[in-house]
């Protein structure tokens, strides 16, 4: 046996019991006589003794030991002197009284602590190392312990877990495919998954009613924080279900999960329409940590002479509480944020309401205090709030807003990351025109159902009319994270051909491509809809992280990269050849 207990197996009251642990040395102190050292294994660290005066041979190796060898160590539990109360064994230290070195190790380049002195790319590089931490360590077995929860509640549900393929061909679902050389086939490729959409789609014309796949699906976009080329998704699908059926599963699966993971009731989850959300949040995921909703006062800041606001499709507010304290410099500040290219303002108005309820502003030339305490009543802003306006055409200004809204929730403290405000968006648009494509997208995906009563619509050729159309498409948003989507989807072939040809596909490109999902229409599909959750989001939002990648055991780089591995790489020329494809200049 090589460890009779772990490292975090051990208290007070095994003291006098002789155990063996096994594990990496996490640290070690020399006092003189008395030797010690940290065994870190997954479970937790115990401390280990050595004395000088009990043995002088045993402990002068133990002081050999360097940091992240494994040993196995076997000796007496005893009641410690200083007590550790941060530590589970902490009461408790083994008096060693042999051991044996069951692999050396090299310095490691980096700390194996929750608070590491290692840079993200040497971390990534040594990918093992970096897992031994015990936060990286804590966050992967959240995952492990999450997806068996995830199985357990849809499995009681009546969800049949069913694999879909990895190498299938093209769904366009707004991103790029990876794709695949078929060996057997020169010149074809494979394409990986952007998700099993159709396929699932698939499986419930064939009976299955609710299906559902913790799986891997693959995208190749540009990344960012919360983005990876492979992640996760919890997918699932139902037939014979209205959306409200949907919206009220997968409320359950999460507050589950939320119970069973955190000990958190989310309550029922509140709804808002697409249209509200850009309304109120100008996002069609708003973080409803806090408010500073947006205030409309296009009406009130046009015609005295302000031409900024005269030409602006919108002028939009939100109320910063209790910031009309900010000094000039800070303005300034914010007002170079809002025009960085990221977020693209022109500048920024604002209106200070003083704790003497007297008004300064940006704009003090074109509108009279009164107009301006008209903005502050719109706005019910308090003595002591600041307004920060922005103004231009209203899509824009209502994502900058949004964007130096969610910044200044921040900067205050509103976004704390372990309370949860889940939403459900409902009513999305069906389509929405890309100008530089010059046609029209699936804001969701070409599968996606429009509401009945604006089935009508889509045989308008007016783009406004097109664009009005709403879908039985819906996300589940939470603190301004999307953690899942889904549609109700199309289930009659005419109404699908009709829907690919608003997207600009001629029927031989419809059938072409999906083929197969229209003539499955053919033979009695039921109607059905579903959604998916990213699960790393999920799992990275519900320990209130922001970054996905501390929940993916082995993630890419930004660059798309796998460092540790060193992928992607090129093929050998034989290698090309045999698949068919041209060799590729490595300089070119
Ligand atoms: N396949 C969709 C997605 O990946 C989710 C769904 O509609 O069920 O976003």
């Amino acid at each position: 046996m090589y460890r009779t207990h772990t490292c975090n197996d051990l208290r007070l009251s095994d003291v006098g019991k002789t155990v063996t642990l096994a594990g990496w040395v996490a640290a070690s102190r020399d006092l003189g006589g008395l030797t010690f050292i940290d065994l870190r294994d997954r479970y937790g660290i115990t401390q280990l003794v050595f004395d000088m005066d009990d043995d002088p041979e045993l402990c002068s190796r133990a002081r050999r030991l360097g940091r992240e060898y494994v040993v196995q160590a076997t000796g007496i539990v005893r009641e410690r002197i200083n007590k550790n109360p941060s530590r589970d064994t902490g009461d408790i230290e083994i008096q060693v009284t042999d051991f044996s070195v069951l692999s050396p190790a090299k310095t490691p380049p980096f700390t194996i602590v929750d608070d590491t002195d290692g840079g993200d790319e040497l971390r990534m590089k040594y990918r093992y190392l970096d897992l031994r931490r015990p936060c990286i360590q804590r966050n992967l077995l959240f995952r492990s312990r999450l997806s068996l929860e995830v199985r357990k509640y849809l499995a009681e549900q009546g969800f049949a877990e069913i694999e879909t393929p990895f190498l299938i061909k093209s769904t366009p679902e707004g991103a790029r495919d990876f794709v695949v050389p078929s060996r057997m086939n020169r010149g074809q490729f494979y394409a990986l998954p952007q998700s099993p959409q159709t396929f699932k789609q698939i499986l419930m014309v064939a009976g299955f009613d609710r299906y559902f796949q913790i799986v891997r699906c693959f995208r190749d976009e540009d990344l960012r924080a919360d983005r990876q080329p492979e992640f996760t998704q919890i997918d699932c699908e139902m037939a014979f279900v209205h959306q409200e059926d949907i919206l009220q599963t997968f409320e359950g699966l999460v507050r589950h999960l939320f119970h069973v993971m955190l000990d958190i009731d989310l309550g029922p989850f509140p709804r808002m329409s697409y249209d509200e959300a850009m309304r109120r949040y100008g996002s069609d995921k708003p973080d409803l940590r806090f408010g500073m909703e947006f205030c409309d006062l296009t009406a009130h800041a046009r015609g005295k002479g302000f031409s900024v606001f005269d030409q602006a499709e919108s002028v939009l507010a939100i109320c910063a509480p209790g910031c009309a304290s900010y000094s000039r410099k800070q303005i300034d500040e914010l007002t170079e944020w809002v025009r960085r290219p990221q977020i693209g303002a022109k500048g920024l108005v604002y209106v200070r309401y003083e704790a003497d309820e007297s008004v300064k502003s940006s704009v003090d030339k074109f509108y009279s205090p009164a107009d301006l305490k008209g903005w502050l009543q719109v706005c019910r802003a308090h003595p002591g709030d600041l307004l920060l306006i922005l103004a231009g055409e209203t899509e824009k200004t209502r994502k900058q807003l949004s964007e130096l809204r969610l910044e200044m929730g921040s900067r205050l403290g509103l976004r704390p990351p372990h309370q949860f405000k889940p939403l459900w968006v409902l009513d999305f648009p069906l389509l929405e025109w890309d100008e530089e494509a010059g046609r029209f997208f699936a804001v969701h995906h070409p599968f996606t159902s429009p509401k009945a009563a604006d089935i009508p619509k889509m045989d308008s050729v007016d783009p406004a009319v097109l664009k009005s159309i709403r879908a039985d498409a819906y996300d589940l948003v939470i603190n301004g994270v999307e953690i899942g989507g889904g549609s109700i989807r199309i289930h009659d072939r005419e109404l699908q051909s009709r829907n690919f040809q608003l997207l600009g596909l001629t029927r031989e490109e419809a059938e072409a491509q999906f083929g197969f999902l229209l003539s499955a229409f053919e033979f009695g599909a039921p109607p059905h809809g579903g959604i998916a959750f990213g699960f790393d989001r999920l799992c990275a939002v519900m320990n209130g992280a922001n970054s996905i990648r501390d929940f993916i055991a082995f993630p890419k780089n930004n660059q798309g990269r796998d460092v540790m591995i060193d992928a992607p790489d090129f093929l050998k020329p034989q290698q090309l050849e045999e698949l068919g494809i041209a060799t590729v200049d490595k300089q070119g």
